[in-house]
């Protein structure tokens, strides 16, 4: 045996009560596929919609995240004969206490006294020895068990594939039936110790299979000493994009799987739910219960501010119901040998996109540029040492200090009588912002440090509990801990490129003795140059929001970014711009 792993004690499963929840058939097929799959699905409630290999059926061909959306030819299924000794039953659910199972049967045939039940799979038969996998003729078993505990006999199951439209006969003999119920007692002993089984050991089926990214198998396996490198992982881009409504008295409703919203002046604009990441309402806006809930549903944050910006609240559907998340979270929140390993991975990885910035955008003197990379090289490996929090801190901040002084080298050479005037930079500079650069910079933060906020949520996590970040009230600690890295390689990188490519121009800031701001008109190329999310109305606001998000201004302190008239609007073609790059590198 080798010297790092152990001997397990093989365990009953615990007593079947009337409070344990019955476990589904389907879920007992994942788990003989893949134990962790099982856990992942049935404990923690994870699913991913980006399909791959399923129950439905393994080996179908992934479906992408907007494949549900579409409309889709219904295939036709051939339909089982009907005699006048036979008859067919769809849909019907069944559940035994006895088993502890329920499942629902896609079909149950009753001819000549002998029940068999048909579960309907994606794709083509497969050419295995017993004509099906071990996981699909177990789960179509615990169906014919569940006919005979509701007392009916059966002699077999049947697997219709919808592809090659070929029934695979399963006969249930005393070693299948046997196989069912042992999977099902290891199921339930596995999420009764509430420990995740161990991935699949440089398995063919990881890359295939649907919740691959969330479980991370090679990573996971890497961790714990394996010699094997990680596989990429295919992760497919997330095109949709925050709407944003600020038209005064504009009304938003539900329309089939599009949300409709009316305002007097501008007539009716409809979006589809599949496009829509974030819903953000400014002012007096209003929203039918129909369109909250088909939002809740598909897990579609909805955002208040008021009608001069400022955050009022946020609902959603019911979250992620994974408490074992949050509280290994916590736990690890409070262990300081781990959260400083985290952080100097965090800060290290800055350091690093800093670095990368640099080396790309590079418009000064090349001596100079080696002598500031050299500065950070040193610096990311101080930071990846680093013994105590407050050693990091400082190793961040000079590296920091290092990478703004070198930023100018980064803008084009401004013109004194052209357009790129306004854009001289001469150190970062905050609450508020006193040049269009630093202004672009902080709004570009904010909105990284909002996507975050609303990501870490959505994956079960508490976005106010970080681990490199102190807990403050109101600061989302741990989204601003996760972007560190992405400041860089995404902020930066845009507001770089909007000003190098012209993108903006001096005529969209006001600059004033209180700080500066985007004008009413905003910067058109930016308006045109990306593709917008859809906005709905022309009246806006003064998005003090992105100020009182900005990581930093959270706590106290006037707003990092007043934005005046017409900010929302130009938020949005920058936000979009951000998702993309962080949909892309995520
Ligand atoms: S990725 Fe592999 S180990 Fe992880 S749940 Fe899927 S099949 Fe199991």
């Amino acid at each position: 045996m080798p010297a790092n792993e152990q001997f397990e004690l093989t365990l009953p499963a615990p007593p079947l009560s009337g409070e344990a929840p019955l476990i589904p058939a389907r879920m007992v097929n994942e788990f003989v596929y893949c134990p962790r799959l099982a856990y992942l699905m049935w404990t923690q409630g994870e699913w991913s919609e980006t399909g791959g290999d399923t129950v439905e059926g393994r080996g179908a061909p992934m479906r992408t995240s907007t494949s549900p959306a579409r409309p889709c030819r219904r295939r036709k299924r051939s339909k089982p004969r009907i005699t006048a000794d036979k008859i067919v039953s769809r849909s019907l659910t069944l559940s035994s206490t006895a088993l502890g199972v329920i499942a629902k049967l896609d079909v149950a045939e009753a001819e000549d006294g002998v029940v068999t039940p048909i579960d309907y799979k994606r794709g083509k038969r497969p050419h295995v020895a017993q004509g099906a996998y071990e996981p699909e003729r177990i789960q179509v078993c615990l169906q014919g068990l569940l006919l005979e505990e509701h007392g009916y006999h059966v002699e077999e199951g049947v697997i219709y594939h919808y592809e090659s439209h070929e029934r695979v006969q399963v006969v249930l003999d005393d070693a299948l039936r046997a196989a069912a119920r042992t999977a099902v007692s290891d199921l339930r002993l596995t999420v009764s110790q509430g420990r995740i089984p161990p991935p699949l050991k440089d398995s063919p089926k990881c890359p295939r299979c649907a919740l691959v990214a969330v479980c991370l198998p090679d990573e996971v396996r890497a961790l714990t000493g394996s010699s094997l490198a990680p596989r990429l992982i295919a992760v497919p881009a997330d095109e949709a994009l925050p709407l944003v409504v600020q038209s005064q008295h504009a009304r938003i409703g539900k329309e089939g799987e599009t949300l409709k919203i009316t305002d007097d002046e501008q007539g009716e604009t409809r979006v589809r739910f599949i496009d829509i990441s974030d819903v953000a309402l400014f002012g007096n806006v209003s929203i039918t219960t129909p369109a909250l809930s088909a939002l809740f549903e598909r897990e579609i944050p909805v955002i208040f501010h008021s009608h001069s910006g400022w955050f009022r609240g946020i609902a959603h559907g019911l979250g992620h119901r994974n408490v074992e998340v949050r509280t290994a979270q916590y736990r690890m929140s409070f262990d300081e040998a781990s959260c400083l390993r985290f952080a100097r991975d965090l800060v290290a990885a800055k350091i690093m996109n800093q670095r990368t910035i640099l080396r790309r955008n590079w418009r000064g003197e090349p001596e100079e540029r080696q002598a500031v990379l050299d500065r950070l090289r040193a610096a990311r490996r101080s930071a990846g040492n680093a013994a105590r929090s407050a050693e990091l801190l400082g190793l961040e901040g000079d590296a920091a200090a290092t990478y703004f002084r070198a930023f100018s080298g980064l803008l084009k050479q401004p013109d004194t009588e052209g357009e790129l005037a306004p854009f001289r930079f001469e150190s970062r500079n905050r609450r508020p912002p006193t040049d269009p650069v630093n202004a672009m910079l902080s709004l570009a933060y904010a909105m990284l440090a909002r996507h975050l906020t609303i990501a870490v949520a959505s994956v079960g996590l508490d976005p106010y509990r970080g681990f490199y970040h102190a807990p403050r009230y109101g600061r989302p600690a741990l989204a601003l801990d996760l972007m560190e890295p992405f400041r860089p390689i995404i902020a930066d990188s845009v507001v770089l490129s909007a000003i190098n490519t012209g993108e903006v121009g001096p005529n969209d800031f006001v600059v004033a003795t209180t700080g500066t701001a985007l004008t009413q008109a905003g910067p058109p190329p930016l308006r045109g140059g990306v593709r917008a999310p859809p906005v709905a109305g022309n009246d806006p606001p003064d998005l003090r929001l992105s100020g009182q998000h900005a990581p930093d201004a959270f706590g106290a302190g006037p707003p990092a970014l007043a934005v005046s008239a017409g900010g929302a609007a130009e938020l949005s073609p920058l936000l979009a711009a951000l998702r993309r790059e962080f949909g892309r590198i995520v």
